[in-house]
């Protein structure tokens, strides 16, 4: 995409009303624009990043059998009555009509997943199923000043499983627990997993996918060892105490990011709305379910936190809204423009996603808001390039330059197959 095309411009002003850095610097490159505390629509470079977050997590849900739907988001205030939830959910937004009816706003999809699964789940043969989606949630929360981490209305996959048996679940929420650590990772990202915690006796349990960043709002304790990983309310074991798990390692404390979370939900829905199957016998049972959240925008403002420095964002491959910054120096210099334009439709033709900076501005310009935007991989095209047919290909991430001649200029950003 040419840059003098593109809708959105850049700002140098912090905007006074954020103390969040992730929507700070997502709101001066433009990527989203602020409607109101907790509230962002997503502009063309900042839907991007979102959709290709989207696309991961689908690839990893698809990959271990989820099946996508996209259920509605604006309920009927009966299901929510159904299950209690209309009293005992504080962050549920409620709906009146102008007919007095009354409707809710999703803040999760256990009410409407349950009467759609139990249309179609009516034997044992119909089970195992898990349903996902990948969409809006909407929650009353109070505070809102964590930028895109955490909204009121925000990006979640959410997944709902149905199963006979709780092995059965639990042997399903470890094929999940895979996939979601390669999707943090193909984010660019570390997670770790809480160990199991339910908060009272009548509570199911969760586990929480958190990844360490001061600007997260969790206090856990980690072990530097091994995997283990708690919150810190829940933990039997303080800081500089011993590992329970291995032994060897001394527990740290950290702030962190829940980025995702899994709910062992028992039979609380399918009994709420009667919901039974037949099993071998021909018994009427009643399944059990897990809920599965990843929060997609929450991820997107914690990559932002980890990885920007103090010259703006700074994208991992995968999620980047372009994989090269296409940078043409001297204004309107006609030589440069042509080898510009040149290896702009060469890049494009070989399918490498490119911001092309086209526009007549002065090189430092250009540069600060490059860096502030943060796609991967700069190419600069100026007076050198034109004279040597060598371009100097910069990382936004290490600052590393590298020269590389016109003709091994492609196969340096044709998509690998890790990228893919
Ligand atoms: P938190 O404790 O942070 O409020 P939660 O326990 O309410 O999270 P879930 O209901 O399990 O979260 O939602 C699943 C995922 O959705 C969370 O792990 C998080 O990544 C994301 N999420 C939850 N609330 C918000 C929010 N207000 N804004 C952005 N993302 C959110
Ligand atoms: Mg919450």
């Amino acid at each position: 995409m040419r840059q003098s095309k593109l809708f959105t411009k850049t700002r140098r002003e912090v905007p006074a009303d954020e103390v969040a850095k992730n929507a700070q610097l997502l709101i001066r490159a433009g990527f989203v624009h602020k409607e109101m505390a907790g509230v962002y629509s997503y502009l063309p470079l900042g839907l991007r990043v979102l959709t290709k977050i989207e696309n991961i997590i689908r690839e990893e849900m698809d990959a271990i059998g989820g099946q996508e739907i996209k259920m509605a988001t604006l309920h009927p205030s009966e299901n929510w009555k159904k299950t209690d939830g209309w009293d005992g959910v504080d962050v549920l937004f409620k709906i009146q009509s102008r007919t007095d009816k009354e409707y809710a706003l999703g803040q999760s999809e256990e009410e409407i997943v349950t009467p759609i699964a139990q249309e179609y789940v009516t034997s044992y043969k119909d089970l195992p199923v898990a349903l996902y989606q990948i969409g809006q949630k909407y929650r009353d929360e109070l505070r809102a000043k964590s930028g895109i981490m955490r909204g009121r209305e925000f990006g979640m996959k959410d997944m709902y499983s149905f199963h006979e048996t709780q092995e059965d679940f639990e042997s399903f929420y470890e094929i999940v627990k895979k996939s979601y650590f390669e999707a943090y990772k193909r984010c660019g990202l570390v997670a770790k997993v809480t160990e199991a915690s339910g908060g009272s006796f009548s509570e199911k349990l969760s586990y929480e996918f958190m990844v360490l960043t001061d600007a997260g709002e969790d206090d856990i304790l980690y072990c530097e060892e091994c995997t283990h990983c708690a919150n810190v309310e829940v933990s039997k074991v303080g800081e500089g105490e011993a590992c329970p798990k291995c032994g060897k390692g001394k527990l740290k404390k950290a702030r962190a990011s829940e980025v995702g979370n899994v709910f062992d939900l028992g039979k609380k829905y399918p009994t709420s709305f009667d919901f039974t199957y037949k099993d071998k016998e021909g018994k009427e049972q009643t399944p059990i379910v897990g809920c599965y959240g990843f929060g997609t925008t929450r991820l997107m403002g914690v990559i932002v936190e980890k990885l920007a420095d103090e010259k703006g964002l700074i994208w991992p491959e995968n999620v980047a809204p372009f994989a090269v910054h296409l940078v043409a120096l001297g204004k309107g210099d006609d030589d440069i423009s042509k080898t510009a334009d040149a290896l702009y439709t060469d890049l494009v033709k070989a399918g490498v996603e490119v911001l092309y900076d086209d526009r007549d501005l002065r090189a430092g310009e250009k540069f600060a808001e490059s860096d502030l935007i943060g796609i991967p991989t700069r190419i600069v095209v100026g007076k050198d390039a034109v004279a040597t047919g060598e371009f100097e290909v910069v990382s936004r991430a290490t600052g590393e330059v590298r020269n590389i001649p016109r003709k091994d200029i492609l196969s340096c950003f044709l998509p690998t197959a890790s990228n893919s």
